[in-house]
């Protein structure tokens, strides 16, 4: 017996030293693919959020060294204020987001919820409190239902609906052949860019978080469910923290403050009424949405 167990004990040894050895490879070409990996500090504590203050303190970041893309940014959002980020493409509007969700570590400066840094709570209790609509939300391989109900593990089925109904999905999903139970995502059914939007704009209204984050929410929506949704979304954003990143000002317009971000710096920031007045960037940016508005 010991004869023949001993050879096959060897070769799983070796077998599993093998795999070992490819895993530590794989790991390791990761890293140098990617930037350093987020991790939680050893003594992080949960996030406790108890009025949603949103703080950017002199922050500067930059995907790569070579490049920096955010150039000591400040931003004190007070808790319950709706804001929103507007400026060119490429100036660093979704950037600010990612920070925020702490996807990267900021390179200088510091980013705070109710005066707790991110680098020092748990990435679980920071993800838990901050709802994303990002611009393309990415759908599981699972039914509607599921992606829906992501938002809130464990949410009844009566809270799904009334989601789905609030970010105008619900007539859609009921008219699919298997309803709720339809399959999705990239081996499912392939929704359109506008219906992809609603099932996170859905997601989002069920996990109801005291932080909001919408980066271009409702950008490929049509006019007027866009309106709708913008709706929706304002009243879920009452009595919470909102950084509404927006392309379409007329969206944002009633903002509590909006900050004109380019080339990875402030350029601008105030209400509405009081950048037109300015005359500066921001009214020029609305003039010629307003002429493009006009044109379509
Ligand atoms: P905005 O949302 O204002 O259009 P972003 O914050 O997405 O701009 O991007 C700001 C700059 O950072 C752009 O020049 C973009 O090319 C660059 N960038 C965005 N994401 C990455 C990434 N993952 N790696 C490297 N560069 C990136
Ligand atoms: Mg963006």
């Amino acid at each position: 017996m010991i004869q023949i167990t001993t050879p096959l004990n060897f070769l799983g040894t070796v077998y599993r030293e093998i795999r070992q050895a490819l895993v530590d490879m794989g790991e390791m070409f990761g890293l140098l693919e990617q930037p350093a990996e987020v991790r939680d500090a050893a003594d992080a504590r949960e996030l406790r959020v108890s009025g949603g203050e949103v703080v950017f303190d002199n922050v500067s970041f930059g995907y790569d060294a070579a490049r920096p893309i955010l150039k000591g940014i400040t931003l004190r959002v007070p808790a319950g204020e709706r804001w929103a980020i507007v400026g060119p493409s490429g100036s660093g509007k979704s950037t600010i987001g990612r920070l925020l969700f702490r996807f990267y570590d900021v390179n200088g400066g510091s980013i705070r919820i109710d005066g707790q840094d991110l680098r020092d709570v748990t990435q679980d209790s920071l993800h838990a409190q901050i709802g994303v609509v990002p611009q393309d939300t990415v759908l599981f391989n699972d039914t509607i239902r599921y992606n829906i109900a992501y938002g809130r593990p464990g949410a009844s089925e009566a809270e799904i609906e009334a989601a789905a109904r609030h970010a105008r999905i619900h007539d859609f999903i009921i008219a699919l052949p298997e309803g709720y139970d339809t399959a999705v995502g990239e081996r499912g059914l392939k929704l359109s860019g506008g219906e992809k939007q609603r099932v996170g704009i859905a997601r989002t209204l069920l996990k109801d978080p005291p932080i909001l984050l919408l980066d271009e929410a409702t950008s490929a929506l049509d006019t007027e469910t866009e309106r709708d949704i913008q709706d929706q979304l304002r009243a879920m954003g009452e009595g919470r923290t909102v950084l509404t990143i927006a392309h379409r000002l007329s969206t944002i317009a009633d903002a509590d403050r909006i900050v004109v971000l380019e080339n990875g710096l402030i350029v601008e920031s105030g209400s509405h009424t009081a950048l037109l007045a300015r005359g500066g960037r921001y009214a020029s940016l609305w003039q010629r949405q307003a002429a493009e508005e006009e044109n379509a």
